[in-house]
């Protein structure tokens, strides 16, 4: 399977890459996507997705880092972003999606103004590199991974707005409730897990993960945070433990490992265009 969204660019993973890749492939995790967080780790993104066959990337600003007054952006405009390099990101053929990008209510900053306006900047950029086409300008049709906290009500009439195919947008580390699954799908994303679903405590969000539908579902490990069972509390999180999280996921939709992993490979296919490498 595909670890969907790893954080490859943070420190817990410097110098460790190689070992880190070898040690998924073991677990039967053939590939990732590293997903970018800014507009500055998104160039450390598609360095790591460049230089490793079965790694991909995603080019986007995460609302956490929607006020990073970086001092190396620049320094002169005094905008936090340098919005080329998502640009500059998307273009390059293993840039697979847009994000993460999204709303957190769960902390108090960046305020959610900042949020709003650096999300619907991005909707936005995305909407002109749609309907460019072509011509140097990213590539259009890229899916959009969305980060949504307790946001549910401010996110989803931002995202029916701005015109994009709702299919296109996964909702990742789903933390809400089924009621919140249900607005979710109705809406027309595909909603993907990480460990937190495996958690006895975290019912809610099981409850959720039962109701998605075979072809809207994905997995992912969202390393270097938190690790499914039987690893939870270990730090780092590695891609390896999406192993853990899909048997998990698998006998709590009570469908045999064999078909979720068929299931969650083709969706992860369609969607990102990322395949499980061919086997003899
Ligand atoms: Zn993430």
């Amino acid at each position: 399977m595909i670890d969907t969204h790893c954080h490859l660019t943070f420190p817990d993973f410097s110098d460790r890459i190689g070992a880190t890749l070898a040690e998924a492939e073991r677990a039967g995790v053939s590939g990732c996507i590293t997903i970018s967080t800014t507009t500055l780790d998104c160039l450390d993104a598609l360095a790591i997705a460049s230089a490793h066959d079965r790694v991909w990337c995603s080019a986007g600003v995460h609302p956490l880092y929607a006020d990073t007054a970086d001092p190396r952006v620049n320094a002169k405009t005094g905008d936090a972003h340098v919005w080329e390099n998502l640009r500059v990101v998307a273009g390059h053929p293993k840039c697979v999606a847009w994000g993460e990008l999204g709303l957190d209510n769960h902390y108090t900053t960046p305020a959610r103004a900042i949020q709003v306006r650096v999300l619907e900047e991005q909707l936005a950029f995305i909407q002109r590199v749609n309907h460019a086409g072509q011509g140097g300008i990213g590539k259009p049709g890229l899916p959009i991974v969305i980060h949504c906290r307790e946001a549910f009500d401010d996110l989803l009439p931002i995202l029916r707005s701005a015109a994009l195919p709702a299919d296109r947008f996964v909702f990742h580390c789903f933390t809400g409730s089924p009621a919140e699954a249900r607005r979710v799908l109705d809406f027309g994303a595909s909603i993907s897990f990480t460990g937190i679903a495996t958690y006895a405590n975290a019912a809610d969000v099981r409850a959720a993960c039962a109701l998605v539908p075979a072809d809207r579902i994905m997995i992912e490990t969202d390393a270097p945070f938190l690790p499914p069972l039987p690893h939870r509390g270990k730090r780092p999180c590695v891609p390896a433990y999406a192993a853990d999280t899909a048997r998990n996921l698998a006998q709590l939709r009570g469908v045999p490992f064999e078909l979720f992993h068929e299931q969650i490979n083709a969706n992860t296919a369609r969607f990102f265009g990322v395949r499980e490498p061919l086997r003899p």
